[in-house]
């Protein structure tokens, strides 16, 4: 795709995405954008041709993009979308960009709860509303009032909260192409939002996830009225292995790139997973990562592998 001459100094062209994944895989992106703010992101679509693959990305912390990388325009947010402002005493703006640990930090400034959920996600805020993410009993969306979204052609658009289908890792928009920019999110005023809660939490996770280790959180959903994890661990795959990819021994549902691992490791193991739980257990999992981009087979001619 061609780039216009005053996007150029934030574009690269064959940006490796293993530098943009939280599982350090992923081949190149024919065209990264990292736009400087909202209105050269909106300018920058304008001049993107329709049929154009757009893919927007937050930290790429529920990732899987293949080995043969990702054809069309990789855009990201953090960097970009970062702005925090309390808009009233139970409400504040957020842009897509800003993490959500960020967010959870600034709530507990502010007074404001239940947030420390976000603190342990490791993505941005508009990953997590196209996720719905969520921990410890806290979700994304159950604080949403309305979002700001931005149209392939550039043009935005405020959309209320009842627009969405909303479910468990599960969000399903009125409109396809549409990505999120910012959000106004309402909490509840509560005067002891702890950062001693917040750290509590994380120190759980801490001790039950391979926290530190490359990887994508849960690979998998929970099926209903059971959890994945169990499954898996049950089916005897805690340490199962392809090439450089394994199961985490410490949670099973986590996969871990011990260093080596290609995306098509990962993938191959999504699958040997998906199909022993299934042979034994007689569940498939769904998995919760987002696995996009092509095959290193599939990729074109100056493609790198
Ligand atoms: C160690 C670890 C722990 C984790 N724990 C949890 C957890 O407890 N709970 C949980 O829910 N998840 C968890 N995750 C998964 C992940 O952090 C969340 O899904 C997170 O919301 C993804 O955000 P991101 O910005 O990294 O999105 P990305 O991985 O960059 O993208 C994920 C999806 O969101 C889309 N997207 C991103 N930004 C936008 C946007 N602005 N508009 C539209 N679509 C967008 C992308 O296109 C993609 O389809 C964990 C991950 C890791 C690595």
């Amino acid at each position: 795709m061609a780039v216009a001459r005053e996007f150029m100094p934030r574009t690269k062209f064959g940006e490796r995405m293993s530098r943009h994944t939280s599982w350090h895989v992923g081949g190149p992106a024919e065209v990264f954008f990292s736009p400087r703010d909202r209105a050269d992101l909106a300018a920058f679509l304008k001049t993107v041709p329709p049929e154009t693959r757009v893919q927007f990305i937050g930290l790429g912390s529920n990732l899987l993009v293949r080995d043969g990388g990702l054809r069309g325009v990789v855009i990201e947010t953090s960097g970009a979308l970062e702005r925090v402002e309390r808009l009233s005493e139970t409400t504040v703006y957020c842009e897509a960009g800003v993490a959500c640990a960020r967010i959870a930090r600034q709530c507990i400034k502010w007074n404001l709860g239940p947030a420390e959920f976000l603190a342990g996600i490791p993505g941005t805020l508009g990953g997590a509303l196209a996720m719905n993410a969520g921990a410890f009993g806290g979700e994304t969306w159950a604080h949403v009032l309305h979002v700001e979204t931005i149209d392939l052609r550039g043009e935005e658009h405020t959309r209320g909260r009842d627009e969405y289908e909303v479910g468990y890792r599960r969000v399903r928009a009125p409109v396809e192409g549409e990505a999120f920019v910012a959000a106004k999110l309402r909490f509840e005023h509560q005067p002891r939002a702890s950062a001693a809660e917040m750290r509590a939490l994380l120190e759980r996770r801490k001790a039950t996830q391979p926290i530190g280790e490359w990887s994508c959180g849960s690979v998998f959903t929970n099926p209903p009225g059971d959890h994945a994890a169990r499954l898996i661990e049950a089916s005897g795959l805690k340490g199962a292995s392809v090439g450089g990819a394994a199961v985490s021994d410490k949670h099973a549902n986590f996969i871990i790139n011990h260093g080596t691992a290609t995306a098509s490791d990962i993938e191959r193991l999504i699958e040997k997973v998906q199909a022993e739980v299934e042979r034994l257990q007689g569940v498939r999992l769904v998995p919760e990562v987002r696995i996009v981009g092509v095959e290193a087979s599939d990729a074109g001619p100056g493609d790198e592998p």
